[in-house]
């Protein structure tokens, strides 16, 4: 794969080449994303106008569209500048006006002579009970009647281009489709009656009835799908590329696990069960793991992680486990350090605060294997931190990360399997868009016991109400968190918002009762705050988001949102999902300052009514739309022109199965086919896989 197939070339040709297309309108085209004649080959009309042939208005619903054969009557000119010139017409049955504004007057005499007989269509409409059709989109001689689409496809237009200018551009674009080769498996087009490549194109811009304009018609379907089969094509050669050999399988006794599981004080959920053994079946595997774990707040990733670490230190190697800040990292090593020292492990953390000679003696234990599990930062992958023997990494939180910097990472591991942990329910849908080049396991149940979390919209106006509350909770000695809200993008505004809350709430519950912790603070101020909290020495921690993903202390039951209305919908489910991890009663109040945008308040109402991870996520999805919900650049997501990821999650899921089973039969994608989808990964963009695919 050397460069891009030639057959292709009309189609990444300058978009002026196109007819009608000057550098003025390749201006405006770039406004909408469209930059080269393929942009607009997958730019597909969104709606159509019939401009069926009519014998009369009279048969019409106005206002309506309306194509007719009508006979030219008298022009009057209008009195005054800016006024209307009116052209009365007469059809088989009836007449009506044709209305212009600002039109020259030969000009009109001109097109519309007197006595002939011309097809117009436009839309005509009621205007004081006179029928007109104010500016005809047609006027024409009836033997060119043809020029005139029985229906004709409606755009997406940008200002300065005109639906005509656009019509003929994509004609143009269309007419360059070449005969590809096919990529799409033959049983799988059979089945869903998808035509060939070129023909989608052509059909996609040609419908005839509305039904050909439905995201199910088979042209527009199958265009659909090229555009989700070259993403999956893409993470499947990313998955593959990542699954290569390892060179060694790591096979646990299960010793050190069935320890800590009788020292637990519960029994494992079935769901963790269930991931515990997907994980260890993979990490048996001569080929390198590179799994996700999916499981909403409070679900019990930690525990998963934690028996895949053992089963790596009882095949004799090592494990690392990152967390996204150094409060995250803290958090982990003390939740684990009992359990570690229960199956007599060695644990260590390792983050940027290590310097000097502490630092040196941790990097020398690693490279022995004194230390087992390594907690930590993104400092555990700096280049000189060197493992005797490292077998698995653990990611946690890491719902930001992308294809791209998953590959690094799994470079850094070079021979380690790879568990990434993710909180954020995702829909479906977009788990194979973002994750697909992954093998996921899911968290899809609860540990026993948790009490559901009592949501309540507050206004800022019951402030003093709110500190009541809070002060009575405080004397019965509960613990609250209270969020200042990210106000604008500039951190020192948060930070007096949160600064200014502290002192107020100071002032009023105790000096001694409420602690603050926010991301400027020095280290180990912050830990202060946290440890401080976490054992119950202050009952109210005042916090800006950094408590967002992971923070775990199961006594606070009060989580107060202040400006919740201007958090995401994902981001409250997080901060919500801090409480609600003891077996008491939590209570979570969503302050919002009044009057709520309408979007707002679906948000809020959203997360009053339901505690359920997945169903937030699809209505954040709803609301937002992919691209939006994931971060497009961060992702790696294309951009999709012609699929919808909202509606068409079941395509997607035959996309990821036909580009795995295609690459599993085809690694290098040499055979027909497979050169086939190489043309299908240009056509699509999908650089960074052709750019794997030819390093090898
Ligand atoms: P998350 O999935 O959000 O990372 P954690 O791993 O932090 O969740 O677990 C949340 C809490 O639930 C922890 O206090 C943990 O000890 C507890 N926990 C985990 N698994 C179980 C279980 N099977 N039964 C009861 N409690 C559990
Ligand atoms: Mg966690």
């Amino acid at each position: 794969m050397t460069g891009r197939p030639e057959a292709l070339f009309p189609l990444f040709a300058d978009i002026e080449t196109l007819d009608g297309v000057g550098p003025k309108t390749a201006g405006h085209f770039e406004q909408m994303g469209v930059k080269r004649p393929r942009d607009l080959l997958f730019t597909l009309p969104y709606s159509g106008i019939d401009r069926a042939r009519r014998n009369s208005l009279r048969d019409a619903v106005l206002p309506d569209v309306v194509t007719v054969e009508v006979t030219v009557g008298a022009h009057r000119a209008p009195r005054n500048r800016g006024g209307a010139y009116r052209i009365t017409v007469e059809d088989a049955e009836t007449s009506f006006q044709l209305v212009f504004f600002h039109a020259r007057t030969d000009y009109l005499q001109r097109i519309l002579p007197v006595g002939a007989r011309r097809l117009v269509s436009g839309k005509v409409e009621l205007f004081d009970g006179l029928a007109q059709m104010v500016h005809p989109d047609y006027v024409l001689p009836p033997e060119e009647a043809g020029e005139i689409p029985a229906f004709e496809p409606v755009y997406p237009l940008t200002a300065g281009v005109s639906l005509k200018q656009m019509s003929k551009a994509v004609a143009s674009a269309v007419a360059r489709a070449p005969v590809l080769a096919e990529w799409i498996d033959p049983e799988q087009k059979k089945r869903s009656k998808w035509p060939n490549w070129a023909e989608a194109v052509q059909q996609a811009h040609s419908p005839q009835k509305p039904e050909d304009l439905a995201a199910t018609a088979p042209a527009r379907e199958r265009l659909a799908y090229d555009e989700l089969m070259a993403h999956q094509l893409t993470l499947a050669v990313a998955r593959s590329r990542l699954r290569r050999a390892k060179g060694h399988r790591t096979k646990g006794t299960g010793a050190l696990q069935a320890r800590v599981l009788t020292a637990l004080p519960y029994k494992p959920t079935g769901a963790q069960l269930r991931a515990i053994r997907q994980i260890e079946a993979d990490m048996a595997q001569p080929l390198k793991m590179n799994r996700l774990l999916q499981g909403d707040v409070g679900s019990g990733k930690t525990l998963v992680a934690f028996m895949a670490l053992l089963f790596a230190i009882e095949a004799g190697g090592q494990g690392v486990m990152m967390a996204p800040t150094e409060i995250l990292a803290r958090q982990h090593l003390e939740g684990l350090r009992l359990l570690a020292e229960e199956a007599g492990v060695v644990l260590e953390i390792l983050t940027g605060r290590d310097k000097g000679a502490e630092r040196k003696a941790k990097l020398a234990a690693l490279a022995t294997g004194g230390i087992q599990i390594l907690v930590g930062t993104h400092a555990v992958f700096q280049k000189d931190v060197e493992f005797r023997d490292l077998r698995l990494a653990v990611v946690d939180e890491q719902h930001r990360f992308g294809v791209r910097q998953r590959l690094e990472l799994g470079q850094k591991g070079q021979r380690a399997d790879v568990l990434v942990m993710t909180a954020t329910p995702i829909p479906r849908s977009l788990a194979l868009a973002q994750y697909g080049d992954m093998d996921v396991s899911v968290l899809d149940e609860k540990p026993p016991g948790r009490k559901s979390i009592q949501t309540a919209m507050v206004s800022t106006g019951r402030m003093a109400e709110v500190v009541e509350h809070l002060r009575q909770a405080v004397s019965e000695g509960r613990q609250a968190y209270w969020v200042c809200p990210l106000v604008e993008e500039s951190e020192i505004v948060d930070l007096t918002a949160a600064e200014e809350r502290f002192k107020r709430l100071r002032a009023s519950l105790g000096e001694d009762v409420v602690g603050l912790v926010h991301g400027q603070m020095p280290a180990a101020e912050k830990d202060a705050a946290m440890a401080d909290f976490a054992a119950g020495r202050t009952n109210v921690l005042v916090a800006t988001t950094v408590i967002e993903v992971g923070v775990n202390v199961p006594n606070a039951t009060i989580m107060v949102i202040e400006r919740a209305e201007i958090f995401g919908l994902a981001q409250l489910h997080q901060l919500r999902g801090r409480v609600g991890r003891g077996s008491a009663e939590s209570t979570c109040l969503l302050m919002y300052q009044a009057p709520l945008s309408e979007s707002a308040e679906r948000r809020l109402t959203t997360l009053r009514d339901t505690e359920d991870g997945f169903r937030i996520a699809e209505v954040d999805l709803e609301m937002r739309g992919a691209g939006d919900l994931i971060g497009v650049a961060q992702s790696g997501l294309p951009r999709f022109r012609v699929a919808d990821l909202e509606r068409q999650a079941a395509l997607m899921e035959v996309a990821q199965s036909d580009a795995r089973a295609l690459l599993e039969r085809d690694p290098d994608l040499t055979s027909d086919r497979g050169k086939a989808a190489r043309v299908l990964l240009w056509l699509m963009e999908q650089d960074q896989a052709i750019r794997l695919i030819s390093v090898g």
